[in-house]
Parts: C-alpha cells; structure tokens; sequence
C-alpha cells in the first residue's frame, strides 16, 4: 500500500543527519519521560545500585504510514468496543458458559472464576466497574483496500498509554524542528499526524470512576494503582500518576500487589483503606483499585496472593477491571464473538451497522472443541503446511505465550489433547510491507516493519448485583492509541517483552 505510495519512504538519511536525529531522540524522550528502566543486562547493579537510571524507550525514527481510512475507522468503532465487553461482563450466565469450557484445563482462569463466585456468593460490595480498554489491529488488504482486523482485545493491565502519546509529541517535534530532510513532507505534515491525548483520556477514565466512588464518601480518597515489583515501564505509570493529579487534583499511590494484604484493610462496611507505609498517620479510602499487575500467572506466585485478589474484589472499590472484566478479555471470548453465522455478536450490539463494523473487524478464530470448526482447527494446525499461516494462543496476557506457525504442530504433540481447548487458533494476519528505523538500546536497526494499532477506551458502568444479567453504561470514550512496530522477522510485537518500539502514525 504505502511503499507504492511512497515508495521512497522513509527517506535515506546522511550520516550526520541521522546523528542529530538520534541526539534529539535521545535527549528528548528522557527530557520528557519516554522512557523505561533500563534492562538487567545493560546495568551492572554495581554502578546503579539505588536503581536511578533510565533510558530512552525503543522508538522508530519515523512516524510509520498509515491508511487515513483504517484509521479513523478503528478510532470511531472503539466506543461499540468498549460497551460490547461491558455488556459481555452484565451477562454472568453467557461468561460462564465460555469459562466453564477452558476452566478445568487451565487453571489460571479457573482460579479467578472461582474468585468471582466466591464474591458473587457473599454478594458484590460495588456495582460500578471501570474498563480501561485497548483494542489491537493490524492492517489486513482485501482487494487492493486497506482494511482492520484485530488481533486481541485488552480488558487488563493495557499498557503504554503513558508512552504513546509522549513518542506522538516526538515524532512531531522531529517535524517540527526540521530534523528530517525536506523529502519528508509529501508522506508528513503537522497534518498528518494526528493528535494523541492517550495520557489524559486514561487519567480521565480513573478520574471519573473516583468521582462517582466519592460522592458517596466523606473520607479522604484515593486511587490505587497495583503493579508488579520491580517494574521496568513505569514511567508509562507515572504519566498518566501524574496527570491524575495534575489535572483531575485525584491523589493515587502504587502498591506491589505482594504488599496488598501489609499495607490495606478491607473495613467492615467492605470499604478498602490504605495506609501508606511512607505517611503512617495517614488513611485513605481506595476509589478505584487499578491493576497494573495480577494478569500473569507470575504475579501470583506468593503465599497469599489468591487471598489478596479475592480481598480487593471482595471491596467496594471500584475495580479497573473487576475479576469479570478480567475474564471477559479471555482470548477465548474473542473466538466464541468471531464465530461466523453465531447469533453471539448481535445479542450484545444492537445497532445494526455497528454490528456489521465491529464483525468486519474479525480475523479467523477457531476452537479446540467437538464442533466441525473444532475438527478443522485439529487438521490446519496439525498440518505443518497449513500451521505455517495461524498463531496459537493460550488465555494468557502480557506477551512471550503465543506459539507461531511451524511451531504449532510439535508444540501441541507436546502436551495432552486434553489440553488443547483451553488454546485458540487464529490466521496470522499479515500487514503489507513497511520500513522503518528502531532505536533501541543506543542501537540502531533498519529494515523491514510490521505495525500494530491498539486504540484505548474508557468505560464505566454499572453491572446489576444479585441477577444474572443486567446493568447501565455510565461513560464510554475513546482514550487516544498506540502504534507498535516491530522489525518483520519477529512473531511477537511487545515493547516491554522487547520485540516492539514506540511508534506513531502517519495518515496517508
Ligand atoms: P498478548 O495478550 O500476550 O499481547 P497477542 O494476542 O496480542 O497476545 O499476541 C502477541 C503478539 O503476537 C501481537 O502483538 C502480534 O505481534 C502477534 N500476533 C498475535 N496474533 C496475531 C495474528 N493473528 N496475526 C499476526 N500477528 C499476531
Ligand atoms: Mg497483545
Ligand atoms: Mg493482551
């Protein structure tokens, strides 16, 4: 698509042009918090031993051509998005049937159903639920015209809404400040790049969510943010941390989910409280728990940890996301909604044309299961030949668990039949051909690029306790997006699993 557009893009580079662009990468992204804790292996702990320093985020050079069209579709569907996962987590009895199907095999999942029913049992303390949400694409080409499909949606833990929209005010900047050569400008325009306020929809999100907590309290508030410990991206964390405060005045702290159960209690009227270990005279009642950690089976692994998630779902924060809302992001839940002909889809959008939006959006999913769809999955991803075109994927988050292509086969006489429901199959989706320059480390690598759009939303809502199904939307925006690239040869795109830099788009 766009290398017949642009088929000089981006533009060759001199060596001293290509050095003061990477000087002004470097130098900026510190200067403006595009940046992440640097890995194990690039600091001997000797020389940080308090852990000070950080380095520049993996980023492209350029921003990345994309089609102007795709774009503003994948934008403009994301509302329908985050009202259909709301709606999916109003309908307990139709999660569970899908969840009951993978929850004997895999027990991750499991285990947090059976947190679910545990609160459901004593009766929900919070009916509100707050999604912060990002929905995942590639570019797909059907006959000659650029289109969406998706490859997952995030209900947990949606990362580098911090970073995103700083690597969007990067590439500006290069712009800007004339850095890259004149040739540039038939491909990018201060036109062309669109705006990115990912930061402050996100803050916007929890500030809503703990303004609805708070009119209904006369204690001081706060929002929690729980995170892994120790955490390489946090200053994704932070930004949004800060624009909270900044601009909603809304005070949050972070907590290492290992240190739940130290530092909170959960009152007898089920309200959260938090008292920070650095302010010990200090109370606060926790608006809203968002999890930044707790999506990964390694997350849990600590004597009490199942007893922590039960303890925060079991409080009357609002959870971003509840334990349903966690479990509505099952990758599982993305193929039952992608079966073709099922009446699924429509039972939870309404709106004709949007329905017909949001199914264009699918990729081919298939099950491990009885069904003839089943059988098929058996054959294509047994076939080395035919494996060669799908990924096969656990219900798991946060990257490194995908199994690609010739891979398949082996991979699935590996492990007991038994086990093969709790996996997914899906086409490899496969986005025309890109160029791009990454900069990760200091180092500098050129080729061929694949790129990944994830555009946020944010959603609150209320699900009807005590009934099976039921519930209202409260607010539902989009939150600006993201744009991943990874270099061609690499099956997994993520930036912190370090495959994938930060990128923006270019609308053309
Ligand atoms: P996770 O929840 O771990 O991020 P994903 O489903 O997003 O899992 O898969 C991880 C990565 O694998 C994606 O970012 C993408 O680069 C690649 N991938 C996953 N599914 C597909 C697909 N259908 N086609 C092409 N690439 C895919
Ligand atoms: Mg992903
Ligand atoms: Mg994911």
């Amino acid at each position: 698509m766009s290398k017949d557009i642009y088929p000089s893009y981006p533009p060759t580079l001199t060596e001293e042009r290509k050095k003061f662009i990477l000087e002004t990468v470097r130098d900026w992204s510190i200067a403006r918090g595009l940046a992440v804790r640097p890995p194990p292996s690039f600091v001997d702990p000797k020389h940080d031993p308090t852990g000070v320093l950080a380095t520049s985020a993996p980023v492209t050079l350029f921003p990345s051509l994309f089609p102007r069209s795709a774009f503003n579709e994948a934008t403009s569907i994301q509302k329908a998005y985050n009202e259909l996962y709301a709606a999916i987590t109003m309908d307990k009895g139709w999660l569970q049937e899908i969840v009951s199907e993978i929850a004997g095999i895999d027990e991750f999942v499991g285990q947090l159903w059976s947190v679910h029913e545990a609160v459901a049992k004593e009766g929900y303390a919070q009916e509100l639920n707050l999604g912060m949400f990002r929905s995942d694409y590639m570019i797909h080409v059907e006959k000659g015209k650029p289109g969406l499909k998706q490859v997952e949606f995030n209900t947990i833990a949606s990362s580098f809404g911090g970073l995103s929209s700083q690597v969007s005010s990067l590439h500006k900047h290069l712009l800007a400040s004339h850095a890259y050569p004149d040739e540039i400008t038939g491909a990018v325009t201060a036109e062309s790049l669109p705006p990115n306020p990912s930061i402050s929809g996100l803050a916007s999100g929890l500030a809503a969510a703990h303004r609805e907590y708070t009119a209904k309290s006369n204690r001081p508030t706060c929002v929690l943010f729980v995170v892994q410990d120790p955490e390489r991206n946090i200053f994704d964390q932070r930004l949004i941390e800060y624009a909270l405060l900044e601009e909603a005045k809304v005070p949050s702290f972070r907590l290492p989910f290992a240190e739940t159960l130290k530092h909170t209690r959960l009152e007898s009227d089920r309200s959260l409280t938090y008292t920070p270990p650095h302010s010990p005279e200090k109370t606060y009642e926790v608006s809203v728990v968002y999890y930044r950690a707790g999506y990964a089976p390694t997350d849990y692994e600590w004597p009490e940890a199942w007893e922590a998630r039960l303890y925060l779902e079991r409080s009357s924060a609002i959870k971003c996301p509840s334990i349903l809302t966690h479990l509505a992001g099952c990758k599982k839940v993305q193929q039952v909604l992608a079966t073709p002909g099922s009446s699924h889809l429509q039972n939870f959008i309404k709106d004709t044309l949007e329905l017909q939006r949001v199914r264009e959006t699918f990729a081919p999913i298939y099950p491990f299961d009885d069904s003839a769809t089943g059988t098929k999955a058996r054959e294509l991803a047994l076939n080395p030949k035919t494996a060669a075109h799908y990924v096969l994927k656990p219900q798991r988050e946060g990257g490194g668990n995908n199994i690609y292509r010739k891979a398949i086969p082996d991979f699935l006489k590996s492990i007991p039949e038994t086990q093969w429901p709790a996996y997914i199959l899906m086409e490899m989706i496969e986005p025309p051909p890109q160029r791009n320059t990454i900069m990760r480390n200091g180092d500098v690598e050129e080729g061929g690029v694949i790129c990944e759009i994830g555009v946020y939303g944010v959603c609150l809502w209320r699900i009807a306790s005590g009934e099976q199904k039921g519930g209202e939307i409260l607010h539902s925006a989009n939150a600006g997006y993201l744009l991943r690239t990874k270099g061609d040869q690499s099956e997994e795109g993520g930036v912190a699993a370090g495959f994938g830099a930060m990128d923006s788009c270019s609308l053309v």
